[in-house]
């Protein structure tokens, strides 16, 4: 047998000097240099004790070493298992209890503070920073030639931590298979080749930037400029030389205040995709008047790869998540029975494909509950089929609002009021209320000097939106809170919040 995902790489390397990633440190990686040193990793993991199954647990910085281990853990038969550099030491001991890794691998600088929730976890502790570390020294004297360990379609890749907005974080199992297929299907549907040079800002222990990005390079025989992290400087500075950029909108939206992007900065562009969180359909706009290029916005989470795409040709139709990719089926289910639902009609968006992940890591029962009979998986996202197949996401599940019986999905008014000159933003949350259950509240953020409030933002609503739809309350804020994918974390607002409507009553208002 052979190894599913990396025979697959291998596969469709263009040239052994062909290049792979270009560092902003002026390194060049050719797919050779790839090839030997993701070898070398595999060989230290080996040397290390790594069996296949094992997990390899990882917290280090953005590094092009980083990549290789995840490649050297595939080559090794063992499960790549990337997690947040932002996790505190006390989140990390959550995760290495969960998922026992033989291996655990962080950054040098924080080796003493998680050397004792490694030693708890019972995993070897090891280094590994930009050409430094333990791990990285030991991979120095290891041979470039690796027999690469037989692992097929549905054996275990990786194990990617959710974010856990609400509940602890789960562990989704990935296989091969998920990663290849949807990889491939990815290649395809927005046409990448080995001529293709990807400007990499994202991170990568998240499904984005290691899969998305890096496979879709891996997988066209492509190229990258990896950056660090997303610095609008270094995007600007590296755009003439990219053909195509892969971000969250919080890119989008950054790069907008910069004088520079023009249509001759992007001129080299083939393609710019936006995915992680909704993009507004202003963003989309302005982008496609200043450069214009249309962006392409795709729907994926964590447990699935992705599953929608806006089409590459054909209309890419802002604030829609487009079409779901070959291969996959989505349907949308009404919440309560299950039943499919029509087009325009909004309720649970659910998946089935090779691209849906094979479980939660030693949780049976949340795996089980999460599925249906016929194999659909039930993302959680509630959103609507329209007539023409394009699938919109009306936001999570759990952030729908339920007020005195009615429900408000907070899109539709988050729709109404970014659409009011002078706003840049809002996030709707529903916060507890002593009457109504939940009472809906809008959180806007306005542009510098605009002439509007909350009382203006609540009139106009009035007479746009039916009653039960209107916010309760508007709050005017600086900037919302957003975790490091640009995704709006409605839960800390909902916990800033969460008085509110108490405190009203009791003042008797
Ligand atoms: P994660 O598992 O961190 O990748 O988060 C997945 C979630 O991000 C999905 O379930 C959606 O709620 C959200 N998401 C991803 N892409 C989009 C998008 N293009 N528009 C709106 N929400 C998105």
């Amino acid at each position: 047998m052979a190894n599913h995902l990396f025979d697959l790489v291998t596969a469709r390397i263009p040239a052994p000097d062909a290049p792979f990633a270009l560092l902003d440190d002026g390194r060049r990686y050719s797919y050779a240099e790839m090839v030997a040193v993701s070898a070398r990793f595999a060989n230290a993991l080996v040397a290390l004790g790594v069996k296949p199954g094992d997990r390899v647990a990882v917290q280090v910085e953005k590094s092009i070493e980083a990549l290789m281990l995840y490649l050297g853990t595939i080559r090794a038969g063992a499960v790549f298992l990337p997690l947040n550099t932002a996790y505190t030491p006390a989140e990390i001991e959550y995760f290495l209890g969960d998922a026992e890794p033989a291996v655990f691998v962080c950054d040098p600088a924080r080796a003493e503070a998680l050397r004792p929730q490694a030693a708890k976890a019972g995993a070897r502790l090891e280094t590994l920073g930009v050409a430094t570390g333990t791990l990285f020294d030991k991979t120095a004297g290891a041979s470039a030639a690796f027999a690469d360990v037989a692992r097929g379609p549905d054996d275990l890749a990786a194990i990617l931590y959710t974010s856990g907005t609400t509940g602890r974080s789960k562990g989704a199992m990935l296989s091969h298979d998920n990663l290849a297929s949807n990889a491939l299907a990815l290649v395809d549907y927005w046409r990448f080749s080995k001529d293709d040079r990807l400007l990499h800002a994202l991170p990568i222990f998240h499904t984005h930037g290691l899969f998305v990005a890096t496979n879709v390079v891996l997988f066209a025989g492509a190229s990258m400029i990896l950056l660090p992290k997303f610095d609008p400087e270094q995007i600007m500075k590296y755009l003439p030389q990219a053909t195509c950029m892969m971000g969250v909108p919080t890119f989008y939206v950054r790069l907008l205040q910069d004088p520079r992007l023009t249509q001759e900065a992007t001129r080299h562009m083939r393609l710019f995709v936006s995915g992680s969180a909704p993009l507004l359909a202003e963003t989309h706009r302005e982008w496609r008047e200043r450069t214009g290029h249309a962006i392409l916005e795709r729907y994926g989470m964590t447990e699935t790869n992705m599953n929608t795409s806006n089409p590459y040709e054909g209309e890419r139709v802002a604030g829609t998540v487009g079409f779901p990719l070959p291969g996959v089926s989505a349907r949308v289910t009404d919440p309560e029975t299950g039943g499919t639902l029509g087009a325009d009609e909004i309720g649970m968006i659910e998946v089935k494909g090779p691209n849906v992940f094979k479980g939660y890591w030693r949780n049976p029962e949340k795996t089980k509950s999460e599925f249906r009979d016929d194999g659909f998986f039930i993302t959680g996202d509630l959103g609507k089929i329209d007539a023409a197949g394009y699938v919109h996401i009306v936001g999570r599940g759990k952030d729908l609002i339920i007020t005195g019986g009615y429900n408000v999905y907070p899109k539709e008014v988050e729709t109404e009021i970014d659409e009011m000159p002078g706003v840049v933003e809002s996030a709707v949350i529903g916060c507890p209320h002593p009457d109504f259950g939940e009472g809906v509240t809008a959180v806007v953020v306005v542009k510098p000097g605009a002439e509007i409030t909350a009382a203006s933002i609540s009139k106009a609503l009035d007479q746009r939106l039916a009653r039960f739809k209107l916010p309760k309350q508007v709050f005017i804020v600086p900037e919302l809170p957003r975790n490091t994918m640009g995704k709006v974390q409605k839960n800390l607002l909902r916990d800033s919040y969460r008085d509110i409507y108490a405190k009203s009553a009791k003042a008797g208002e």
